[in-house]
């Protein structure tokens, strides 16, 4: 992997990311030509003192560019005298500072200095991802080798995100989809540093400590030894398991763990790195067989928060992908229960799930046998 750092317009970093092979870049060649006002994020945070949690307050974020035709897409290259985030004619792997960050200090200034236990969130930061210069070639039919670049990349910017002060949680993830509230089509990911551990996290990461307190396990261990030995695995290799998880909440969830404990991305070694592409791919590919469609789901990369006092020791990187798609045309919201409650209600068996993925093997998604498999009529949740 070749990394380059450059400055956007508005001061914001750019960070090329190239395969191998590539002719190294020149730095001269990717100035961004655009006329920019500097960008003033304004994001605060406010505890929440009943539910124990913080809300990140980021007003400037209603301003955001949503929806734009493909012709003015901000996230392909630069081309035909059209301007866009992305100042070349092309590139493999781009991350840089979103315009419009939920966290994070303006750009070029540095980190803010970080006292006492209270997040600050100015010490956050957002990136965006661009897994392509293709604007059409969604996650799912990126190549091995391109799949490869991307999680070096999200390892490098958990290593380095997760080394600026104040920064506590790297939390990589996709959003694909118009469903899922996705308002830039180009396939794109996200990267959120957090001042703070999540609430999912920090909950997982209280279960596990309360589990090896009383047995001296650790829970995700133990949870993955009995999933690989159940009826719920979906794809599986030598280093890693995809699998529906006991509890699903969403009528689609795929969870997806490396065999050999690792808290994050960067712990990755050599043969997870190798292996990780093609099981990912396998699980995308499946998924959009199920409804014959490219499904719209939130793909999410649990790992170790940074510092040991958070739970790092215990922690293990996963990643969960889920949609809120429970049949065609049809969308799982969340309400009463769900939003008002906090309490997930399914339609869908896991087990029932977990065997409608593995029929869907391998070609399905390009006209294989499994094909359009979940007709309205074989769905196993009840039309409502
Ligand atoms: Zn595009």
């Amino acid at each position: 992997m070749q990394k380059l750092t450059t400055r956007l317009a508005d001061g914001r970093e750019i960070l090329w990311f190239d395969e191998p092979g590539r002719a190294p870049r020149d730095p001269a060649a990717l100035v961004d030509q655009r006329d920019m006002p500097p960008v003033e994020p304004a994001s605060e945070l406010r505890y929440d003192a009943l539910l124990g949690e913080w809300v990140t307050i980021a007003a400037h974020r209603q301003n955001r560019t949503y929806k734009p035709p493909a012709d003015q897409c901000p996230l392909c290259p630069s081309r035909d005298g059209r301007h866009t985030e992305v100042p070349a004619p092309d590139y493999d792997v781009v991350a840089f500072e979103n315009r419009f960050p939920s966290f994070g200090s303006a750009p070029g200034a540095p980190p803010p200095a970080v006292t006492g236990d209270d997040p600050v969130a100015a010490a956050g930061r957002c990136e965006v991802v661009c897994f392509t210069s293709d604007h059409t070639t969604p996650f799912a039919r990126l190549s091995p080798e391109r799949v490869r670049l991307v999680l070096e990349v999200w390892a490098e910017r958990t290593a380095e995100l997760g080394a600026r002060p104040g920064v506590r949680y790297v939390f990589p993830f996709e959003n694909r989809g118009a469903d899922i509230g996705v308002t830039l089509a180009h396939p794109h990911g996200q990267i959120y540093a957090y001042p703070y551990v999540p609430p999912f996290p920090q909950r997982m990461l209280a279960q596990v400590a309360a589990h090896r307190e009383a047995t001296g396990e650790n829970l995700f261990d133990s949870l993955l030894t009995a999933e690989r030995a159940g009826e719920r695995v979906v794809a599986a290799g030598e280093h890693w398991t995809a699998f529906v998880p006991t509890a699903a909440r969403w009528p689609v969830e795929v969870h997806l763990y490396p065999h050999r404990p690792t808290p994050d991305l960067p712990a990755l070694d050599e043969a997870q790195r190798a292996e990780f592409g093609l099981i990912y791919l396998d699980v995308l590919r499946r998924l959009d067989a199920l409804y014959d469609d490219e499904l719209p789901y939130v793909a999410a990369w649990q790992q170790a928060p940074v510092r040991e006092a958070d739970g790092r020791f215990d922690a293990r990187l996963h990643l969960r992908v889920h949609s809120i798609r429970r049949a065609p045309g049809k969308i799982k919201y969340l309400a009463g229960s769900e939003a008002g409650a906090g309490a997930f209600i399914s339609d869908v068996l896991p087990e029932a799930a977990a065997a409608r993925l593995r029929d869907l093997g391998p070609g399905a998604a390009d006209g294989g046998v499994g094909r359009g498999g979940m007709p309205g009529g074989t769905s196993p949740e009840p039309g409502r």
